[in-house]
């Protein structure tokens, strides 16, 4: 086994080894634009990204033509949310999401509402899923967008993308999928699923950081989003700039591989996943599984260890790199917003650990990985006079505590 162990692919992954080969020739030989018309230099890259754009569309399901290349999903989701609204803004002011959203998503929304547009932010249940009655009621004549994620990249969690998909259909409403954590891990299909806009990212799925796609609609119905930034009109005029081509390469194999190997990959993350979460259950009590036990990524498992804090787990595993549920803002530690809208209590949200399984991980990682929490748990609860108390019987809440 080689330190430290990575089990945080939710956040970024390597670069698989077949995506960085293809890449290399386009940095240096192959350095064209693709913009550049006259030229073999300029043919080359261009056929480079007609390859790319192909790749992309069979993962998908849609046509070439409707990729567009950006700087990642997090510029997707601007665009699309921005984009669309934009261009709508004359039908209907109004935009459905939900609070379990990347920032990506829930940022530009609130942008758009200090520009005079109307968000709804739907909730969700216990289990981390939007339920359909809800989505179906928050629509109004004013709505123009929904945007729903596929995946969820804190407790995994697929919402059901194939079903709003139909309600947004029967309402005449755009749909919007960040699928950035699906995108390669689940089959995606943009007809079948009705997304009529979706956001991905190379750097979730091995490829490079900085490059990202937006599946954009153009038939059933033709989707028009105005651009975010202005220039040479690249990408149909939705997003202008140089295209990125080492990157879109990148992008471009990087979905073929997920396209070949998806279900054989997916079998092998689901019964590392499945033997994590029960060596780590069989070896400790006060385990709390977040999210759904089972519409969930493969790849993902999110749990809380009650009277213990994640950031002290997570010093205590500094071989092992993972995320807890809290997030560092400036002063303080926040606990999840994810978690809370599960309705996870504030303690229990601040003793949560994401584990992101990948392509790269083994079945001895991941033993190792299932000892070395049990061990920390165990001796950080010794430590903990709450977790004696539980143990000894006592009711935690019937406890006065001092006032200080
Ligand atoms: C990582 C991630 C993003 C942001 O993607 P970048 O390419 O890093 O900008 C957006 N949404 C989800 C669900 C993600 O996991």
């Amino acid at each position: 086994m080689e330190f430290p162990i990575f089990m945080d692919n939710h956040s970024t992954t390597p670069v698989d080894p077949r995506v960085m080969e293809v890449m290399i020739p386009y940095f240096t030989k192959a350095f064209g634009n693709s913009a550049s018309r006259n030229h073999s230099f300029g043919w080359e890259a261009e056929k480079a990204v007609d390859r790319a754009r192909g790749q992309i569309a069979q993962l998908l399901h849609c046509q070439a033509k409707e990729i567009i290349f950006t700087s990642g999903a997090t510029e997707s989701n601007n665009l699309a949310i921005k984009g669309a609204a934009e261009m709508y803004h004359e039908k209907g002011n109004h935009i459905i999401t939900v609070v379990t959203e990347h920032k990506a998503v829930l940022d530009s929304a609130k942008r758009l509402e200090r520009d005079g547009f109307e968000v709804t932010y739907l909730p969700v249940e216990s289990d981390g899923l939007v339920s359909l009655e809800a989505v179906k009621d928050a629509i109004t004549d004013k709505t123009i967008l929904i945007s729903i994620m596929m995946a969820n990249n804190e407790i995994g969690v697929i919402q059901p993308i194939a079903e709003i998909g139909v309600i947004a259909k029967e309402k005449g409403v755009l749909f919007h999928c960040d699928a950035t954590q699906g995108v390669g891990k689940i089959p995606v299909d943009v007809q079948a699923m009705g997304v009529d806009l979706l956001s991905l990212s190379a750097h979730k799925i091995y490829g490079p950081k900085g490059i990202g796609a937006l599946y954009v609609r153009k038939r059933n119905p033709r989707v028009r989003i105005a651009p975010l930034i202005d220039g040479g009109g690249h990408e149909r005029g939705m997003r202008s700039g140089t295209l990125n081509i080492p990157g879109i390469v990148g992008l471009g194999e990087a979905c073929e591989i997920c396209e070949k190997e998806m279900t054989e990959e997916a079998a092998r993350m689901k019964r590392m996943q499945q033997r994590l979460q029960s060596l780590i259950m069989e070896g400790l009590d006060e385990v709390y599984l977040n999210g759904h036990g089972e519409k969930r990524l493969p790849q993902n498992l999110n749990m809380s260890f009650a009277y213990v804090e994640g950031e002290s787990l997570l010093m205590g595993l500094k071989e092992i790199a993972l995320s807890s549920g809290s997030a560092c803002t400036t002063a303080s530690l926040e606990p999840s917003y994810v978690l809370r809208a599960l309705g996870v209590g504030s303690d229990l949200a601040h003793s949560s650990l994401r584990f992101g399984l990948g392509r790269f991980n083994t079945d001895e990682e991941v033993d190792y990985v299932a000892k070395r929490v049990i061990e920390t748990v165990i001796r950080l609860r010794e430590m903990s006079p709450l977790y004696e108390m539980a143990k000894e019987g006592i009711d935690l809440k019937s406890v006065q505590w001092a006032e200080h």
